[in-house]
């Protein structure tokens, strides 16, 4: 087929459930790529000699190979191109911001519309899942050396995954009772479901990865004792999921929560099945989620699967500058969640039990950007109004917990908590203790994690070496 033919077949969209029926349940919503969409998609790849999509990549998956073993029907192989560098295709291809990232630097969006690269790896991982065989890595012969992973998440998985297929020992220690970070417990099923993380989990247990749940690491056991009991190395990838509030009047009202809790409760403790799981959570009927990102998305979608009269997205900005994806907004959209941009609130009201009955907002104007490139904010005088509400999510993102940091010596940290590490290696001040994923970067992506786990379990694997 010649260029000219290629740059005609116009984007395939990823098919998705109806709205009407998927807003009241929580099964996936992208249905993705059969075969025939699958191969048609890939075709519109015109190979580049120089493919600016691997440059968006930040793991550098070979793009165009994949794609071209697509169109060749050769989709295991294409599947082996994918996890030569990326340990976890299922969920990237469902949760990567792929418009921000190889789909944004695809030659074809410079004219058009870019290749559905995101949707391709997920088709390919997917036909890899039920018609393949699981990957496990052939192991290196044992080092009897030991290293001690704390935190289950992408960045500690990957690291995990690494490391032991050089031949380690590999302990992760997981505070929560079930393996994954926000895969499992932020993520909701409708976006990610969870048999696919449990799959890359179970995949590890088949390497040999041990895991030790309900462990909380800095109270359980700290990281000088785990050195004490012979680990030679230890990897910290505890995330960066302490909410963070706005310090309004009113916050502490019964009704207002943090998007942390409302999804960790629906998610991980399964409260959407209350009564057969025993952990209810408080879901009103009209519903304001404050925040624009992926987690206010995440936090609105699931509210409406609760079946209330309203749901709102309370953000500060325009529509256009929403952090979220693009497709997560749109799916809120049509899943009937209400936007009302350039709005803040300012407080919120309870009732005589102490329960929140209204929230008190402003609008706000767009000024001059920030360093960022961001724009800035301004409240408008006077324009202040009342929502009605019963339930608020406050989903304004989230901060580092420093557990670790107080009860480790000699680990350095920015002004607001986050560990410094050398980039080339995510080696943290204090020898031996490396870092990766949220604790160690702003990126808070999954792909970014899983590539800092990368650099680190290398790192880790020549320190431990060396010793
Ligand atoms: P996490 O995934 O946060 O995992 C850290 C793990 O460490 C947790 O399981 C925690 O319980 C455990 N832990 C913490 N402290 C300790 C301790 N002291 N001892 C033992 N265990 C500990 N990114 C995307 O790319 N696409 C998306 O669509 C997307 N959607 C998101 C939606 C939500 C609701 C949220 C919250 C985030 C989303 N993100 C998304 C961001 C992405 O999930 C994170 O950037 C990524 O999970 C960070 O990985 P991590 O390995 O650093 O930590
Ligand atoms: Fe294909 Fe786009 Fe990558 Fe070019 S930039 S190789 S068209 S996916």
């Amino acid at each position: 087929m010649s260029t000219k033919d290629k740059l005609n077949i116009p984007r395939h969209p990823l098919p998705t459930e109806n709205p009407d029926i998927r807003r009241k349940v929580f099964n996936e919503v992208a249905l993705g790529f059969d075969e025939h969409l699958a191969v048609e998609e890939a075709m519109r790849c015109i190979q580049c000699k120089r493919p600016y999509c691997m440059e968006g990549c930040p793991v550098a998956i070979d793009i165009p190979k994949f794609i071209q073993q697509i169109t060749e029907r050769d989709y295991l192989s294409a599947a082996r191109t994918i996890r030569a560098t990326n340990s976890l295709p299922s969920i990237c291809g469902r949760v990567c911001p792929q418009e921000m990232q190889c789909e944004k630097t695809c030659i074809l969006a410079k004219k058009g519309l870019p290749v559905a690269i995101g949707a391709l790896e997920r088709f390919v991982s997917d036909f890899e899942r039920e018609y393949g065989s699981a990957q496990i890595l052939a192991r290196q012969k044992s080092t009897d050396k030991r290293i001690a992973i704390i935190g289950s998440g992408p960045a500690g998985l990957t690291a995990a995954g690494y490391l032991v297929a050089q031949g380690h020992e590999i302990t992760v220690f997981e505070a929560l009772h079930e393996a994954g970070g926000v895969l499992i417990y932020g993520i909701p099923e409708f976006r990610l479901p969870k048999f696919l993380v449990r799959n890359e989990v179970h995949t590890l247990e088949k390497m040999g990865v041990q895991f030790s749940l309900n462990t909380l690491v800095g109270r359980t056991i700290t990281i000088d004792e785990l050195f004490g009991e012979g680990y030679k190395a230890v990897f910290l990838g505890p995330g960066a999921g302490t909410p963070i509030f706005m310090n309004l009047p009113g916050e502490n009202l019964c009704g207002v929560l943090s998007a942390n809790e409302f999804l960790t409760r629906v998610n991980l403790m399964k409260a959407f099945q209350f009564p057969k799981y025993d952990t209810p959570v408080y879901c009103g009927k009209r519903v304001a989620v404050i925040g624009g990102g992926n987690t206010a998305m995440d936090a609105a979608r699931t509210a409406i699967r609760f079946n209330p009269e309203a749901v709102y997205i309370i953000y500060r900005r325009s529509e256009k500058e929403l952090p979220a994806k693009i497709d997560e907004v749109h799916h809120a959209q049509e899943e009937g969640v209400q936007f009302m941009y350039l709005t803040s609130p300012v407080a919120y009201n309870g009732d005589s039990k102490g329960w929140v009955q209204e929230m008190e907002c402003i609008k706000m104007e767009l000024i001059e950007p920030d360093e960022s490139g961001r724009r800035r904010t301004r409240p408008i005088h006077g324009s202040n109004f009342k929502l009605s509400v019963d339930t608020v999510i406050v989903a304004i993102g989230a901060q580092s917990n420093d557990l670790l940091i107080r009860t480790t010596q000699g680990l350095e940290t920015t002004n607001d908590g986050y560990l410094i590490v050398d980039p080339n290696t995510q080696m943290t001040s204090r020898a031996g203790v490396f870092a990766g994923g949220d604790i160690a970067s702003y990126e808070a992506t999954v792909i970014s994690a899983m590539g800092q786990g990368r650099i680190a379990g290398k790192a880790i694997h020549e320190y431990v070496m060396q010793k």
